[in-house]
């Protein structure tokens, strides 16, 4: 957020908020959800306000701050429906292939992954029988992030937990594939790379392009942890999203994360515009 509220009903920018004029007690404009101001610094060149998801400094679900696109409440929804990937019958779920075709560029393997052999049963599935009926629901082959956002889209949570995800042959759920900042946080963290690359999906907050790098940053309000996409100078000619197209918009990235220790905070490189999608 860029402007918040004082006591006395005036509002604040955030480049202009000092604490020494201000004071401590500033509150979301909307919902007068308590925020915090975040100067610039290490990990961040726009000053902004946020909430930290603790006590009293949580948006309202009312709050225009809060909204979401159908496709993210989908992906939290989805959550409680968590298996455990290597506990489930296989055969009970409609399997989809994911492959995205410019790995040969985005590729940069964390480590062994372990893959399916082409004679292990799980290969061979007869898996149309129980989803004849809602064919057109569901795809043959997801190849881009667009087709990610339509499955969010037309399926419901219960559908997409019974759906599996064949990458280069290791299997994987919906919500393991596309998962949130905080998430990211934790896999990158903890070098728990169980996928070769992951979807993020969140809010961006802003972008800042400079000379040699433009990043991309992730919205931080109610508890989220700091992720940022990254493109070198470099491939602007394969990345032509503006900043105007994209602060405020929720979005897919798609990529390998690593964690940078010194920012406390995951970072995604993005090459292509394909690796971004835009949600409505
Ligand atoms: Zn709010």
């Amino acid at each position: 957020m860029q402007n918040a509220l004082l006591p006395n009903g005036q509002t604040v920018n955030a480049y202009e908020y000092d604490p020494q004029i201000h004071g401590y007690e500033i509150f979301c404009y909307y919902c007068k959800a308590k925020v915090s101001h975040v100067g610039i610094g290490k990990r961040n060149d726009v000053p902004f306000f946020r909430t930290t998801g603790r006590n009293e400094s949580i948006h309202e679900d009312y709050c225009p701050e809060k909204r979401q696109v159908k496709q993210i409440k989908t992906l939290k929804t989805l959550n409680n429906y968590t298996v455990d990937i290597n506990k489930i019958n296989i055969s009970d779920f409609h399997v989809i292939k994911v492959d995205f075709g410019y790995n040969d560029i985005t590729h940069m393997p964390h480590g062994e992954i372990s893959e399916i052999s082409k004679n292990n049963p799980k290969k061979k599935l007869n898996y149309t029988l129980s989803y004849s009926n809602r064919k057109n629901c569901l795809v043959e082959k997801i190849t881009s992030l667009a087709t990610i956002a339509k499955l969010l889209q037309k399926n419901t949570p219960k559908q997409l937990s019974k759906i599996a995800l064949d990458i280069s042959g290791k299997m994987t759920l919906v919500n393991q594939l596309v998962i949130d900042q905080n998430q990211a946080y934790e896999i990158a963290k903890s070098s728990n790379f169980y996928l070769p690359w992951f979807i993020i999906y969140g809010k961006v907050r802003s972008v800042v392009k400079l000379n040699k790098v433009m990043f991309i940053n992730f919205d931080e309000q109610d508890g989220l942890k700091p992720f940022t996409a990254y493109i070198f100078s470099g491939h602007y000619k394969f990345f032509t999203y503006t900043k105007e197209q994209l602060e405020g918009k929720h979005v897919l990235l798609q990529g390998n994360i690593k964690f940078n220790e010194r920012y406390n905070k995951t970072e995604l490189q993005v090459i292509l515009n394909k690796q971004l999608y835009l949600l409505n």
